[in-house]
């Protein structure tokens, strides 16, 4: 007997089928002894179609109306799900967030979780019922609606399995678990038994949308076991666990990111002079734009080529900053592109072993992939590469790496 935070992603409750499906699996637990907290997202498709209903009205509505628009998908899920375990004879209750007080911050959009009052939880699962609650929702102080960013339900059911202690968090998804790389890519790629939190953050931030990052650290900072597994069939998935020292030698490289929602930009020929890396940035922080690669290198004019990589969606806002300041910081041009792709490769053995970067660039000019920027931390080495050689890319370093080898991830 275990308490059990199962959450379902939009494909898995896509349709009406896949929801009376989804009852079943629910079902089976709960005769087997379990408690259950059923964390659910919207159907699948439905949060883009709201977000386009909002855009035809407006190009960037408000984000508090947003969120009162966007949490609807997540509010028709919880009911139909709680009918279809009541029609099985499984008493169940639905919840929004706010009605199991999940606290945020007022950040709309991209709120974070403060605190869960779990005692209402508590006491239907004392009476014998499964919750049924709604991903990716909270509210603010005010008690405004606010939501976790895309991807947020895995967030609310991590925040739920910590704040009720639950044996296990399981994020039932359309795959059967965590892969090397994403299986929509590379054919081959396989389903890891086990992968770090470290590296997991990592694949996360870096690309992979099998998990919402925000998901990863607070499991990893809780403790709350986690596990990804298919709801389509049944098997072990794969449990996100903490480094296990003892294990056998870990592999060079666990996994391979990707993504393709960046955009680069860069300064010509600004001049050498202490202050102006922060003159170049300032105005694009205050702007509230988010940087992520930046690469500044002088040459024997005592000029330098000042390079940085922004989210696809704020391009056309930093290139308009940068084209005003150009002049004045006395640069030659501003040139930007949106057609790149960053791809990663990510795995706690590489902290240990040299060579690996030079293995990731041979693979990738053997394909005449050229690269554009490199950044590097512990346990990952990013490129920026023109987005057309994305998929060859991330194909090609599997196999140099030899990732579709079982035994290759730690096991
Ligand atoms: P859900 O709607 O259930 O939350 P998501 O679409 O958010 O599902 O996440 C599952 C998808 O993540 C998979 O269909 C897969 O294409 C993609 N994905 C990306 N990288 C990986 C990876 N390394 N392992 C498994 N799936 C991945
Ligand atoms: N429905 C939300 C989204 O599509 C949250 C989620 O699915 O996790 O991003
Ligand atoms: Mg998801």
């Amino acid at each position: 007997m275990a308490l059990l935070v199962q959450k379902f992603g939009g494909t898995s409750v896509g349709t009406v089928e896949r929801i009376e499906a989804v009852a079943d699996k629910v079902k089976a637990f709960r005769e087997r002894g379990d408690d259950v907290v059923v964390v659910v997202s919207a159907m699948s498709g439905e949060t883009n179609r709201l977000i386009g209903l909002a855009q035809a009205i407006m190009e960037e509505p408000t984000p508090r109306e947003m969120d009162v628009l966007v949490s609807t998908g997540e509010q028709v899920t919880i009911a139909l799900l709680s009918m279809a375990l009541n029609k099985r004879g499984c008493e169940a209750r639905s919840y929004t967030g706010a009605q199991v007080h999940i606290k945020t911050d007022s950040a709309h959009m991209k709120a974070r979780i403060l605190e869960i009052d779990e005692n209402k939880m508590r006491a239907d699962i004392e009476a014998g019922r499964v919750i049924v609650v709604a991903g990716f929702q909270g509210v603010d102080e005010q008690g405004n609606i606010t939501t976790l960013g895309r991807g947020g339900s895995d967030t609310t059911a991590v925040a739920l399995a910590a704040a009720l202690k639950a044996d296990e968090c399981q994020i039932y998804t359309d795959v059967d678990g965590v892969y090397t790389t994403d299986p929509r890519v590379v054919d081959d790629a396989r389903r890891m038994e086990k992968v770090t939190f470290e590296e997991m953050i990592e694949m996360a931030s870096l690309g992979s949308k099998v998990l919402q990052i925000r998901a990863v650290e607070f499991a990893g900072k809780y403790d709350v076991p986690l596990r990804v597994l298919s709801s389509f069939e049944d098997g072990p998935g794969t449990l996100i666990t903490t480094e296990d020292n003892d294990s056998m030698e870990q592999p060079l490289v666990s996994g391979i990111a990707f993504n393709r929602d960046e955009a680069k930009l860069t300064l010509l020929g600004v001049p050498d002079i202490p202050g102006i890396a922060s003159k170049i940035l300032r105005p694009i922080s205050e702007d509230n734009i988010e940087v992520d690669m930046i690469v500044q290198n002088v040459g024997l004019d005592k000029k330098t080529d000042f390079t940085f990589t922004v989210h696809r969606n704020d391009y056309k806002r930093a290139k308009a900053i940068l084209d005003r300041i150009c002049e004045e910081l006395g640069a030659q041009e501003c040139v930007g592109d949106n057609d790149i792709a960053k791809v990663s490769i990510v795995g706690v053995g590489m902290r240990s072993h040299a060579g690996v970067a030079t293995k990731m660039f041979d693979a990738l000019s053997e394909e005449g992939i050229n690269i554009q920027m490199i950044s590097t931390s512990e346990i990952k080495i990013s490129v920026v590469i023109d987005e057309k050689y994305l998929e060859l890319a991330v194909r090609n370093l599997h196999s140099a790496f030899e990732l579709e080898k079982a035994g290759n991830g730690p096991e």
